[in-house]
């Protein structure tokens, strides 16, 4: 993709939030200083995460918490796109390894956690367990199909990189006995992600720019859905990932820190 536009044409801002805004818990470094400048320069300010652990208004106060100006309408989660995507297919039930968080979204739009479900979502969950392990592949093995929020395998929490879902899946498709990559994914970069932004954000391609840390979910999806597309360095890509790489995997701008966004506004 050629990079023809320049920063300060682009009125729509996509983040992503663990490893580009935030390490959880806290904003990264010059996060809030840029985006009030965004903000300031009348760009309209989205977040799109694959994390799947809160609902999609709980990002949103969660942002708030952390000094960011956010409504529910600004974000879009895996869980919120999982839920969706769910109830755009009538499926109404799931057996989810996965949060609270993820369970009450999906239930918003009357899909139920249940262990006899035919299908099986899973996400990051911090009280995985052997057992909840042994019904999902209970399920799988019984022809159920397995779907995943996103392929990150870790996701940073202060400073340290947690498991991410791919992690989990993958041990779950060994466990039930399916080939690598036999879950659909919802999240970044799949089409069924794709779908959620266009209808919920209608943002004009030409004038969107995504930003993120990752470059198979963020940039991927980005370049997909035919915006700009930037990288941050200082998350989950290093120098070398870059030496290489493909084009449909190839941010237009890569930037050394988040503060060096504003440097092109
Ligand atoms: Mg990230």
């Amino acid at each position: 993709m050629v990079y023809e536009r320049t920063l300060k044409e682009v009125d729509n801002f996509v983040f992503d939030l663990d490893g580009t805004v935030w390490e959880w818990n806290r904003l990264k470094d010059g996060v809030r200083k840029t985006i009030e400048t965004l903000e300031s320069n009348d760009k309209n300010i989205k977040y799109l995460t694959n994390n799947a652990i809160l609902r999609r208004e709980q990002y949103a106060e969660k942002l708030r918490d952390l000094g960011l100006n956010a409504t529910e309408e600004d974000v879009l989660s895996a869980s919120y796109i999982a839920a969706q995507t769910f109830d755009d297919q009538d499926i109404r039930s799931v057996f989810v390894v996965g949060e609270e968080g993820l369970r009450d979204e999906l239930l918003e739009k009357g899909i139920e956690h249940d262990e006899d479900a035919e299908h099986v979502l899973v996400s990051v969950d911090r009280n995985f367990s052997y057992w909840k392990m042994a019904t999902a592949t209970d399920i799988l093995r019984k022809g159920g199909t397995l779907w995943t929020t996103s392929v990150d395998a870790f996701w940073w929490a202060g400073d340290r990189a947690l498991p991410g879902t791919h992690a989990l899946t993958n041990a779950i498709q060994l466990a039930a006995d399916l080939d690598e990559g036999s879950a659909t994914v919802v999240g970044k970069p799949s089409e069924h992600a794709m779908d959620v932004i266009r209808d919920e954000w209608s943002l004009l391609p030409n004038n969107t720019i995504m930003i993120g840390d990752n470059i198979d979910s963020d940039i991927v999806l980005g370049n997909r859905m035919g915006y700009m597309t930037g990288l941050v360095m200082g998350g989950s890509t290093s120098k070398e990932d870059l030496n290489d790489v493909e084009d449909f995997r190839k941010p237009n701008i890569v930037f050394r820190s988040f503060k060096r966004i504003i440097m092109k506004i």
